[in-house]
C-alpha cells in the first residue's frame, strides 16, 4: 500500500473542510490555520476526549479556564521574556529562516536547548559545511541569533510603547500555576491534585512548515498535578501510563506511538519524556509528560512575594508542591488522528479513500439520505428520521447525488454509519445501515435504529 504523504491529508482537509489556510482570500498568513465544519467538530471532540479522561473520570483532577492576556511579570518569573527563545539562521541566497536545532538534527546533531548564543554559533560552525538550504540547496548560512519566540501585544498600553509590552500566553500551564492558591482556597482538592485547561497559546514559531503540526497560534491541552516532593516520581509514573493509556483508548495504532526520553534536562527537571507519534514526516513530538520539581511554584512565589506553600493537614509538613505534567497540542493530535486514519482502499467499485477515525472522534456520526431527492415520500421520510436522530447524534442530511458518490463523501468525512430511506422503507419500516469500515450494509428495523446507533456509540 501507497505511503500517505502529508499532502494528501493537506489535500483532504481542504477538499472536505476540516482545515483551512487562514486568510486565504488575501493570500494567506503563515503558520495559522482555521478550522472548517468538520475541523471543528473534530476538534471538538478531541478537546471532549480528553477533558473526560482528565477531568470528568478523575476525582483528583479540576478544571480551569484562565485568560490568554496576563500580568507581564508572569513571563519573567516564568523565564520566558529572558530565556524562551530558539536559535535561528538565515539563509543568505534565498533569506529563508530556518530552526538551526532543526537542520542540526538532520544531520543527527543534537542542540541543546539550553545552549547560549555563542555556543550554538559554534557547534553551528562545526556542522555547517554539511548543511544545505531546505528551501534553495544552497549552503551559506547567516550567523546564528537567539530569537524569542513570545507575541507581543498591547493590550491596555495606552502609550502603544511596546518596550513594555504585554504577552500573548506562550502556553496555558502559566494560568495554572498562578490559580494553585485560588483552586486550593475554593475547592475540595488537597495535594495530590491536578488542574487541567484547555486553551489558545501563541507562539512567534521561526519556521512555518508541517501544516498543523506547528502553527503560531495553537490551542493546548495542559494538566498540571501537584504533589509532595517524595511523591513527585511516583506520580509522574502513573501520569505517564495514563497518558500512553489515552491514545491507545482513543485507538491510535500503538506502532505509531513511541516514548522519546530527555537526555539534556533543564536544571530544575526531575525527568522528561516525550510521547512521539510516527507522522508522515516521521518521528515528532505529540506531547509532554514532564516531572518539573518545585520550579514553577518557586518562581512565582519569589517574583509575587505571595507564599506558595501547602501544608499537609494530616502531618503539618510545609512545602512547596512538585509539579508532574502533561501537555499536547490540539492541532498535534488531530493530525495525528487525521494521519492514522487516513486509509486507500481498493473495492469492487474502484478506489476509495476513507478516513477510519475512531467513532468518539468523528465529525459527523449518522449521515441520513433518502435514495432519490426526487421522490417526495422518500424525502418526507427521511426528514422525519433525520429529525429524530439529530437530537442524540451529530447527524447530516444528504440527497445530492447517487448513493455512491454519498458514501464517497461520507467515507472521506470519516462518518461511521450511513442509513438510507428507499422504496421498501415506506412497506416495512426499515432502513439500510451501512457501516463505513466493512462496507456492510444491513436492514435495520425504524424501530430499533436508534437502540442500536447508542449502543454502537456507548
Ligand atoms: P517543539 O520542540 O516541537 O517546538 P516544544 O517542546 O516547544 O515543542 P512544549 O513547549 O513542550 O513544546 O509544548 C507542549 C505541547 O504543545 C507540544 O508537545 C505540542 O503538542 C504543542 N505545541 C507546542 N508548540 C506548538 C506549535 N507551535 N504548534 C502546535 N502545537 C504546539
Amino acid at each position: 500500500m501507497k505511503a500517505i504523504s502529508i499532502e494528501d491529508i493537506i489535500s483532504l482537509a481542504k477538499r472536505r473542510g476540516f482545515v483551512f489556510p487562514s486568510s486565504e482570500i488575501y493570500g494567506g498568513f503563515a503558520a495559522v490555520y482555521d478550522y472548517g465544519p468538520y475541523g471543528v467538530e473534530l476538534a471538538n471532540n478531541i478537546k471532549a476526549a480528553w477533558w473526560k479522561a482528565m477531568v470528568q473520570q478523575r476525582e483528583d483532577i479540576v478544571g480551569l479556564d484562565s485568560s490568554i492576556t496576563m500580568s507581564p511579570r508572569i513571563w519573567e518569573a516564568s523565564g520566558h521574556v529572558g530565556g524562551f527563545a530558539d536559535p535561528l539562521t538565515e539563509c543568505r541566497q534565498c533569506h529563508t529562516r530556518h530552526r538551526v536545532d532543526h537542520l542540526l538534527e538532520d544531520i543527527k546533531v543534537q542542540a541543546d536547548e539550553k545552549m547560549s548564543e555563542p555556543e550554538i554559533n559554534s557547534l553551528f560552525d562545526e556542522h555547517k559545511s554539511k548543511l544545505k538550504c531546505p528551501s534553495c540547496g544552497k549552503s551559506d548560512f547567516s550567523a546564528v541569533k537567539k530569537f524569542n519566540l513570545l507575541v507581543k501585544t498591547n493590550l491596555g498600553n495606552f502609550t502603544g510603547d511596546m518596550d513594555d509590552p504585554v504577552y500573548l500566553r506562550g502556553e496555558t500551564c502559566q494560568g495554572i500555576y498562578v490559580n494553585f492558591k485560588n483552586v486550593l482556597d475554593s475547592s475540595r482538592v488537597r495535594v495530590p491534585f491536578g488542574i487541567a485547561q484547555i486553551g489558545k497559546a501563541f507562539r512567534n514559531e521561526i519556521t512555518a512548515r508541517q501544516f498543523i503540526f506547528r502553527t503560531r497560534e495553537f490551542e493546548q491541552m495542559e494538566m498540571q498535578f501537584f504533589c509532595s516532593p517524595d511523591d513527585e516520581m511516583n506520580q509522574y509514573e502513573k501520569l505517564r501510563e495514563a497518558r500512553w493509556q489515552f491514545y491507545l483508548d482513543l485507538g491510535i495504532q500503538p506502532e505509531n506511538l513511541r516514548w522519546h526520553k530527555h537526555e539534556n534536562l533543564v536544571f530544575y527537571a526531575k525527568e522528561a519524556y516525550d510521547i512521539e507519534y510516527n507522522y508522515p514526516f516521521g518521528w515528532k513530538e505529540l506531547e509532554g509528560v514532564h516531572a518539573r520539581g518545585d520550579y514553577d511554584l518557586t518562581q512565582h512565589a519569589k517574583h509575587s512575594g505571595q507564599a506558595l506553600t501547602y501544608t499537609d493537614p494530616h502531618t503539618n509538613e510545609q512545602y512547596v508542591p512538585h509539579i508532574v505534567e502533561s501537555s499536547v497540542g490540539v492541532g498535534r493530535t488531530m493530525l495525528m488522528v487525521l494521519a492514522d486514519s487516513y486509509k486507500v482502499e481498493q473495492t469492487e467499485a474502484g478506489e476509495r479513500t476513507v478516513l477510519k477515525l475512531p467513532k468518539k472522534l468523528a465529525p459527523i456520526q449518522v449521515a441520513v439520505f433518502p435514495l432519490l431527492r426526487n421522490k417526495p415520500e422518500l424525502v418526507a421520510k427521511a426528514r422525519e428520521l433525520f429529525n429524530q436522530l439529530k437530537v442524540q447524534f451529530m447527524c447530516e442530511f444528504d440527497d445530492n447525488g447517487n448513493i455512491g458518490k454519498r458514501y464517497r463523501r461520507q467515507d472521506e468525512i470519516g462518518t461511521p454509519y450511513c442509513v438510507t430511506v428507499d422504496f421498501e422503507t415506506l412497506e416495512d419500516n426499515a432502513v439500510t445501515l451501512r457501516d463505513r469500515d466493512t462496507m456492510v450494509q444491513s436492514r435495520v428495523p425504524l424501530s430499533e435504529l436508534i437502540a442500536l446507533l447508542a449502543e454502537k456509540y456507548s
